[in-house]
């Protein structure tokens, strides 16, 4: 036997008769087991990479080889299949640096969940991992005979807790309900970030790198105001918050509940304007204090500003549902579906608070429904990993 002799037809009209018949059957004619590594990435099919060089054997010599006749590793079969221009996929492989790379772009650098706030380098060691949709392997939770491992469109980006989940419980999180996902999740940053000036015309070239540079001369402003034409003037920094869409913002929105004398109108530090959808933003400096004293056992109370900003927020957020009709009138392209509500508050990391207060923080802002609370270094945390993943920083 020699497989010098095989050509690229042979192994063409390998591969016909394995689709002719089936993986199944044509492993089980040649007495061949599926491939665990080796797989020949053809037309966007996988194939079992020894089993179709053994049987081009065939087309070439007259007789197929048996698994036992010659090596399926790299040296042998994998080789001579390059050597013909077939890609051949190692399935135990990581996904290449380019691919990891673009990937993680695709996916905006957060984790594919909805709601995974999961996104910031953490001692300069990404917390995200690469997943596969479905596998070769029959061992694994989504067996799909046929995929390609590696190829973009069976991989998804998933921090390490939801990677664990989608294994555990494959009923639930189905190749076709994580195929979804990631069509969904990849749609919507191609709206952020491809096309971002279609979103607003009032859209300004941020230069983003020199809004975390001031970012960090000014942490320790407390002033309100400071905060809030720095993000007047500089929109895109709230993209990664506010799901990444190019906002335009309008400061000090009018946002109805006013009495029939026309006072006590509700006044909202801003109204973010996405041509398809309005967001509501509540800024408090990042001097402001996010947790308060001890309550009971290991309860720990959160900061009056906080508790404060909430309840604004909500009041604001029920105020524009109420009054959508009548705001709409006046401004024809402003829309509100359940509008994302944002409370940008604190320094978590200059707060320095001990593992109870972090727990109660954490326990506190999880547990609201349809607000959001940032503080403003995790939201330039995010920021600067965004432009780190992408390749963007200058
Ligand atoms: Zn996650």
């Amino acid at each position: 036997m020699t497989l010098d002799k095989i050509t690229r037809d042979d192994v063409l009209r390998s591969i016909d008769e394995y689709k002719l018949i089936g993986q199944k059957s044509f492993l089980d004619k040649y007495g061949y087991g599926p491939s665990v590594r080796y797989l020949i990435a053809y037309q966007g099919t996988a194939y079992d990479a020894k089993a179709i060089l053994g049987v081009a054997h065939k087309f070439s010599q007259g007789k197929a080889l048996r698994p036992e006749n010659f090596s399926g590793g790299q040296s042998h079969t994998i080789q001579t299949l390059r050597n013909l221009g077939f890609e051949v996929q190692d399935s135990l492989s990581r996904v290449s640096r380019i691919s990891s790379r673009l990937l993680f772009k695709q996916f905006g650098g957060q984790c594919a969940f909805s709601g995974c706030s999961t996104s910031y380098l953490r001692d300069g060691t990404p917390l995200l991992e690469i997943a596969r949709i479905s596998s070769t392997n029959p061992a694994s939770p989504r067996h799909e005979p046929g995929v390609i491992p590696n190829a973009p469109e069976n991989l998804i980006v998933l921090c390490p807790t939801h990677h664990s989940l989608i294994d555990r419980d494959p009923s639930r999180f189905t190749v076709r309900w994580l195929k979804n996902l990631r069509s969904q999740r990849i749609a919507q940053f191609e709206i952020r970030y491809e096309t971002p000036s279609t979103a607003t015309n009032t859209r300004t070239t941020v230069d983003l790198p020199e809004c975390i540079q001031v970012w960090e001369q000014e942490k320790g402003n407390s002033d309100e105001e400071f905060w809030q034409s720095y993000f007047q003037d500089r929109p895109e920094t709230l993209a990664l918050a506010l799901e990444g869409r190019a906002y335009c913002l309008k400061s000090k929105c009018y946002v109805g509940g006013k009495t029939v004398e026309n006072k006590q109108g509700n006044e909202i530090d801003f109204l973010a304007q996405h041509r398809s959808n309005a967001a509501l933003l509540e800024i408090k400096p990042p001097t402001t204090d996010l947790m308060a004293s001890k309550y009971r056992g290991n309860a720990i109370l959160p900061a009056r500003d906080l508790i404060g900003a909430c309840m604004q927020i909500l009041e604001y957020k029920n105020s524009l549902a109420f009054n959508m009709h009548a705001l709409s009138f006046a401004s024809s392209d402003l829309q509100a579906f359940d509008p994302r509500a944002l409370v940008i508050i604190g320094n978590l990391e200059a707060e320095e608070m001990n593992d109870i207060q972090l727990r109660s923080f954490e326990l506190f802002r999880n547990s609201l429904n349809g607000i959001r609370i940032i503080t403003f270094d995790e939201l330039f945390n995010g920021l600067r990993q965004w432009l780190d993943l992408t390749g963007n920083n200058g």
